[in-house]
């Protein structure tokens, strides 16, 4: 079986409540959405891009399609050069390829890795499909208002709950502009917390500025919001990308 896959790289993770952590990346090819706000190229790519030695800004280009085998070694070989702690299976949209996944996360967890999904959230079941071998899932709730897309909340309830029933451990991500529209902003909470219990950490993410947007919320906004959002979900943080200020992968 093989995948496309877009980069291999160990980096400091930038978003969410493991900010700081060293994470190995495995960035998977392909999404079936479109967020206006989206930083990253969804297209199938010939090649995969290994920073085998972390840092270094040299990288060395991979022929797609590549096998579990393969993605499984280059792993070993950039994971045996700095302590990551904790392989970040990430996109695109990395359950569009679960069937890979489910070769290749049973090899990294006998290998004793801790693997930490992000995910769209809104795929429950190839989520389900591999989330034997999951340990934190780190899953987007996506307002129309912001991505510009059509509404998936039912789906993203599903994921949720699938994450609780499983107890594997989860948080949610709002990522928010300045056109967010606070109605479905709190018809996001309140199906957050139907779904996840209201001790269901909620992590805004203010939008960084991308190639089709710069509608960046302002100060007074996030704080109205959080005060908003704490009001049916008590743990709420914002956390912006920080590895966009480092400037680093
Ligand atoms: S889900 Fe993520 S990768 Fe896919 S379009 Fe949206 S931001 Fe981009």
């Amino acid at each position: 079986m093989k995948t496309y896959l877009s980069e291999i790289f160990s980096s400091i993770q930038g978003e969410g409540p493991y900010v700081g952590e060293r994470h190995l990346f495995v960035r998977f090819c392909a999404c079936h959405r479109k967020c206006i706000y989206c930083d990253t190229n969804t297209e199938l790519a010939d090649y995969c891009i290994v920073e085998r030695q972390p840092g270094s800004g040299e990288f060395e280009q991979i022929k797609n399609a590549m096998s579990v085998t393969q993605v499984a070694d280059i792993i070993r070989d950039v994971d045996a050069k700095t302590r990551n702690k904790q392989i970040s299976i990430t996109g695109g949209a990395p359950l569009m390829q679960s069937r890979f996944l489910l070769k290749l996360l049973p090899i990294l967890k006998n290998e004793g890795h801790s693997i930490y999904l992000e995910s769209a959230g809104d795929l429950p079941r190839e989520l389900k499909s591999i989330i034997e071998f999951v340990d934190v899932v780190a899953m987007d709730v996506k307002l129309e208002s912001v991505t510009e897309e059509k509404s998936t909340f039912p789906a993203h309830w599903q994921f949720l709950k699938l994450c609780r029933d499983y107890n594997v451990e989860v948080f949610t991500k709002l990522v928010l502009s300045a056109n967010t529209h606070e109605g479905e902003l709190m018809e996001a909470a309140k199906g957050i917390k139907k779904a996840g219990g209201d001790d269901t950490l909620v992590i805004i993410q203010p939008m960084t500025k991308a190639e089709k947007t710069d509608a960046v919320p302002s100060p007074d906004q996030l704080f109205r919001w959080q005060d908003k959002v704490a009001s049916v979900l008590p743990n709420v943080r914002v956390i912006p990308q920080t590895h966009k200020m480092l400037e680093m992968l």
